[in-house]
């Protein structure tokens, strides 16, 4: 009897697509050696000059997917004054920070000039670099919109378009922007899409500005989750809420803490300062040079936790973040999967915690199911010590804890469990000042 051998599926290599010499030499610098999963989806469609719709999220590898084939795009000619050859659209100043980052080695590799451009800072210096000819521009819309305006930038020469995290564009409401941008640009240029959801408004974009375009559904928010350890941390009211979020980023230095408001992020710091915690925030209400900076101490390692909004952290790229503190609750399942994609980025593993008061548990377990993620539960008072994403992984129980019996380090006091709310376990008001801290209440008098 002869064995036939099952054929081998082929993995796609960064060589097989054809890539500039000097790009893939500039990824192998990197140590980006195989393509993930989305850059062999889109990388074949995009160099072959087709429309691209991406369902991809942050950590997939979505940046180089689309900035490979921008960049053997446009390699071997120069961009007239003025007149980029490529825009790519992104919702924040922190992420056109990052995928300026991304794609900068493997641009400079052939000698493309690539450009930020967002608000918030000075226009001479994007001035210049336009003036210098720059190939790739990476932008937010209003200065886009501004500089367009401004007859700094025009768009007849650009070749492609990138709209990055078109989903949380249109979230953050630059869905008539974006509308107006894309038809800026000439009418047979590629045009590039990705987005970690593909309804609403970025359905609308697509059926406007895409020809035919070749879909690819590599939603990770499955792949992702399922390279995630998942946590609800119980505790009594809202001033156990610091002290846990203290012991969490204590036991575990790269961390992520998530809360609903800009000042509910800064007096958070201020709390985690006070126990000793060496902690930035990260919100719209500071400087775009704060702002930098923060992001800079943590990525450096010189602050162990980041305090961040869900605008501010979206599309934060920082390697080696082990764990995501939810100290607020999101408000929905998809800011749930985004904040969460801040760790286990690139196949590392990582663990998120949500820390729920008893008030809170049944909104998180429901938001949990829709997000279609299982968490293990811990009581604070019977949680481990250091509470170490391991230490957490191989504890607590796939069972939420029955609302009476939990509780608060100090033990079941009396009101919590019973109908009366607590002052400090009152969410903040909507729209105006968080609950906060009692310790920065304390101190602030
Ligand atoms: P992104 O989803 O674009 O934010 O990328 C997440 C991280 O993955 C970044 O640190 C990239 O440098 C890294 N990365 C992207 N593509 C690859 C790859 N093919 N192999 C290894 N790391 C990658």
């Amino acid at each position: 009897m002869s064995v036939v051998p099952l054929p081998v599926p082929a993995v796609p290599t960064f060589e097989s697509f054809g890539l500039p010499r000097k790009v893939l030499a500039a990824l192998v610098l990197e140590d980006i050696e195989t393509p993930t999963p989305v850059q062999s989806a889109v990388i074949p469609d995009a160099l072959a000059g087709h429309d691209v719709l991406g369902r991809a999220q942050t950590g997939s590898g979505k940046t180089l997917a689309f900035g490979i084939p921008v960049v053997a795009r446009l390699a071997g000619e120069k961009s007239r004054i003025n007149r980029p050859r490529a825009i790519i659209i992104v919702p924040t100043r922190e992420l056109a920070g990052q995928v300026e980052r991304s794609m900068e080695l493997v641009a400079r590799a052939v000698k493309l000039k690539l450009a930020t451009v967002y608000g918030g800072t000075r226009y001479d210096r994007q001035v210049q670099q336009l003036r210098q000819g720059t190939d790739i521009v990476v932008a937010t819309p209003g200065r886009l919109r501004d500089l367009i305006d401004k007859g700094i930038l025009q768009t007849d020469d650009v070749q492609v378009t990138v709209l990055d995290e078109a989903d949380h564009l249109c979230d953050l409401g630059f869905f008539p922007e974006v509308d107006e941008l894309l038809s800026l640009t000439p009418e047979g240029a590629q045009r590039l899409l990705l987005s970690a959801t593909l309804d609403g408004d970025v359905d609308v974009l697509v059926k406007k500005h895409l020809r035919d375009p070749r879909l690819h559904e590599l939603d990770s928010s499955s792949a992702s989750v399922t390279t995630m350890d998942h946590h609800v941390l119980t505790v009594g009211g809202f001033r156990d809420k610091v002290a846990a979020a203290v012991a969490l980023v204590e036991a575990n230095p790269r961390s992520i803490v998530f809360t609903r408001t800009r000042e509910g992020a800064t007096e958070l710091r201020d709390a985690l300062a006070e126990q000793g915690v060496n902690a930035v925030d990260l919100h719209g209400n500071l400087s775009q040079r704060v702002r930098e900076r923060n992001l800079e101490r943590f990525s450096t390692g010189r602050a162990q936790a980041v305090v961040a909004t869900d605008v501010a952290a979206r599309g934060i790229h920082v390697d080696g973040v082990g764990l995501v503190v939810h100290f607020d609750p999101p408000t929905d399942p998809k800011a749930y999967l985004h904040r969460s994609g801040r760790t286990a980025r690139a196949g590392e593993s990582g663990a998120v915690v949500t820390i729920a008061t008893l008030r809170q548990l049944t909104s998180v377990a429901q938001l949990q199911r829709t997000a279609g993620v299982e968490a293990r539960h811990h009581d604070v008072r019977t949680a481990p010590s250091p509470m170490t994403a391991e230490a957490l992984a191989s504890s607590g129980t796939l069972k939420a804890p029955a609302r009476k019996k939990a509780g608060g380090p100090q033990g079941p006091r009396g009101g919590y469990a019973g109908k009366g709310r607590r002052r400090d376990e009152r969410p903040g008001r909507r729209g105006g000042r968080p609950a906060r801290p009692s310790t920065a209440r304390a101190r602030r008098g």
